[in-house]
């Protein structure tokens, strides 16, 4: 786990704090997407967290230990950086990008050799094909690839990235970030600098919203960031259309759905009623509380969004969506009242 603790830095021969009093965990294996206006301190915060830049005041934890108790050489081990403008070494090969940290650190070659291939694999690169090339050989998004791949070079158990996919192209972007939450399964803990609002809640556990000054005006999960916004500020800078974005980004799996119950089997509680064919998937309402009226029993798996569930609601007219698994059986069901009256989602997630 990072935490800060009333960390604060003012830049010499400046008058005005970069970051003020920031008070901030981040828990072991989580995403904390650091957002804001430019200037507002979130590089800075970075930069302290492994020590290229100095506090003014306040303390950092890594782990528990004090990050200045810490060797600078255990620091480059335990968190792995990766900024913006890449900053490969134009004169190395690939391979010697990615294993800076591993010689600064008296690896021996072959088990930098191997370490090497491995995270080319990781982040997409054939070994054999990119290993020996120079990054001028490569395209932009594949050189943040590197950089990637150079970051978690000592195995950190912290990656810090600022901006690392700011300057590619929204193709590449996307297939970059998907990459990039199975590259998160391996549970490192990370802080990652964007500008981009859809960016931070699709990889974010929490989002910190930085203000003027180096202030942190909210440290929350995507969803109260988007739903309830701390302060005019917040709700300033997610802007309109927040309420709509939510739809897209939050999966049905992480619902609290209605429950429902095979026709014939539960004893009626009042839920929604429905039958089955003999592989237990579903075919039409039985009973639904309130209405003779049966509608059409319409799915969507569970692996799709709020959004996916409201299209299927305006496509087929019906105001309910069944809610399916893998197997297409039926988890529970989706009202349109619900989304109206606002979407409960399961505790922890
Ligand atoms: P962000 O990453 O959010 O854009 P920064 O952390 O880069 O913000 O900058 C925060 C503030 O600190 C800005 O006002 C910036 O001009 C100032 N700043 C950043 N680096 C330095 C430096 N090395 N010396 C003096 N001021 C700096
Ligand atoms: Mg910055």
């Amino acid at each position: 786990m990072i935490a800060l603790e009333g960390i604060s830095k003012t830049y010499p021969k400046s008058t005005t704090p970069a970051v003020q009093e920031l008070d901030l965990q981040v828990p072991e294996g989580s995403i904390s997407m650091f957002i804001g206006p430019s200037g507002c301190g979130k590089t800075t915060t970075l930069k302290m967290m492994n020590r290229l830049i100095e506090p003014t005041t306040g303390r950092i934890l890594l782990d528990g230990d004090d990050v200045t108790d810490v060797n600078a050489d255990e620091l480059r081990r335990r968190i792995g950086y990766v900024i913006q403008q890449v900053g490969l070494f134009p004169h190395f090969t690939i391979g010697d990008n990615i294993a800076v940290v591993p010689k600064i650190l008296g690896w021996d070659r072959n088990r930098i050799a191997a370490r090497v291939d491995e995270l080319l694999h990781l982040v997409g690169l054939e070994p054999k094909d990119y290993r020996d090339r120079y990054p001028r050989q490569l395209s932009g998004g594949q050189q943040q690839r590197v950089g990637v791949a150079r970051g978690l070079a000592a195995d950190p158990s912290v990656m810090l990235m600022d901006e690392p996919v700011g300057a590619i192209d929204p193709i590449t972007r996307e297939r970059i970030q998907d990459e990039f939450l199975e590259l998160q399964q391996i549970a490192k803990t990370i802080c990652f600098v964007t500008h981009d609002l859809t960016e931070a809640v699709k990889l974010g556990d929490r989002i910190a919203v930085f203000g003027p000054g180096g202030t942190l005006q909210q440290y929350d999960t995507p969803d109260m960031i988007l739903t309830h916004p701390a302060n005019e500020f917040v709700a300033e800078f997610v802007g309109a259309g927040a309420a709509v974005r939510r739809l897209s980004l939050l999966e049905l799996s992480r619902l609290e759905l209605q429950p429902v119950d095979l026709d014939g089997t539960a004893a009626s509680n009042g839920s929604p009623t429905y039958e089955a064919d003999a592989q237990g998937r579903p075919v039409r309402w039985a009973y639904l509380p309130g209405t003779a009226d049966l509608p059409k029993l319409v799915t969507v798996p569970r692996t799709g969004t709020v959004y996916d569930a409201v299209d299927v609601m305006l496509d087929s007219q019906t105001e309910l969506v069944g809610v399916v698994d893998e197997q297409q059986k039926l988890q529970g069901a989706l009202w349109w009242r619900d989304l109206v009256e606002g979407l409960t989602t399961k505790a922890g997630s």
